[in-house]
C-alpha cells in the first residue's frame, strides 16, 4: 500500500525526478513546484490493560479468522495518533483508554506504518461495535495463546513482550515457548 507517484496527484502531468539534498532523487511537479514523496497509510495498535493486568483480546473476522487480536485502526486526516487510538477503542469496545504509552512503531505487512500503543482502561463491560464479534480481558498468558503461533515482523507479539517485561508478570519466555519473537532495534538503519 505504499504510493510511488509518477504523475502529479494535483494536475495530472507526469512528474520528473529533482535532486534533493537529504532524499536523493524524488519525484517533482514543475508546474505545481511540488515534490510527490512517496505515502503510506498510518494505522494505530493499541493493547489495553486493566488493574488486574488483563488485557484485551478481541476477534475480527473480517481482519483474521485464525487469531484473536488487539485493536487497530487507521488514523484519519488531520487526528493525531492518541487520538485515533482512543477513538477506535471508544467505537469497537465501547470504552475509555487512558495513560496511553507509545509501544513503538511496526511496518505491517510492509504497507502500512503501525504506532503501537499500550492503554490502560478499569476493568469493564464492553459494548462492541457490529465489526467486533467477541472482546475479552484476560490474563497474559491466555492472551498469548489466543494470539496463536508467532507471526514474524507482527507487532502484537513485540508489544506483549513490551508490556510482560514493564509490570514483571511473567518470564516472557513463558508466553510462547520456543518461538522466536522479531523485536527489530528501530535505531538499526
Ligand atoms: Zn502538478
Amino acid at each position: 500500500m505504499v504510493l510511488h507517484y509518477e504523475y502529479c496527484p494535483q494536475c495530472g502531468r507526469k512528474l520528473s525526478l529533482r535532486e534533493s539534498k537529504e532524499d536523493g532523487m524524488v519525484p517533482w511537479c514543475d508546474p505545481c513546484k511540488k515534490t510527490w514523496y512517496d505515502s503510506f497509510p498510518t494505522a494505530v495498535i493499541v493493547l489495553t490493560y486493566n488493574e488486574y493486568n488483563e488485557v484485551v483480546m478481541t476477534r475480527q473476522s473480517h481482519l483474521t479468522y485464525r487469531h484473536w487480536m488487539y485493536n487497530s485502526g487507521f488514523i484519519l486526516p488531520g487526528e493525531n495518533a492518541e487520538h485515533a487510538a482512543v477513538r477506535e477503542i471508544k467505537e469497537e469496545l465501547g470504552i475509555e483508554i487512558r495513560n496511553l504509552e507509545s509501544l513503538g512503531t511496526y511496518w505491517f505487512r510492509g504497507g502500512v506504518l503501525m504506532i503501537a500503543f499500550l492503554a490502560f482502561c478499569p476493568k469493564c463491560e464492553f459494548h462492541l461495535s457490529d465489526e467486533v464479534e467477541e472482546a475479552v480481558w484476560v490474563d497474559v498468558k491466555k492472551a498469548a495463546e489466543l494470539a496463536g503461533p508467532v507471526r514474524p515482523g507482527c507487532a502484537d507479539f513485540a508489544m506483549m513482550i513490551d508490556y510482560v517485561k514493564k509490570y514483571d508478570l511473567c518470564d516472557p519466555d513463558e508466553l510462547w515457548p520456543g518461538q522466536t519473537i522479531e523485536r527489530p532495534d528501530p535505531f538499526a538503519f
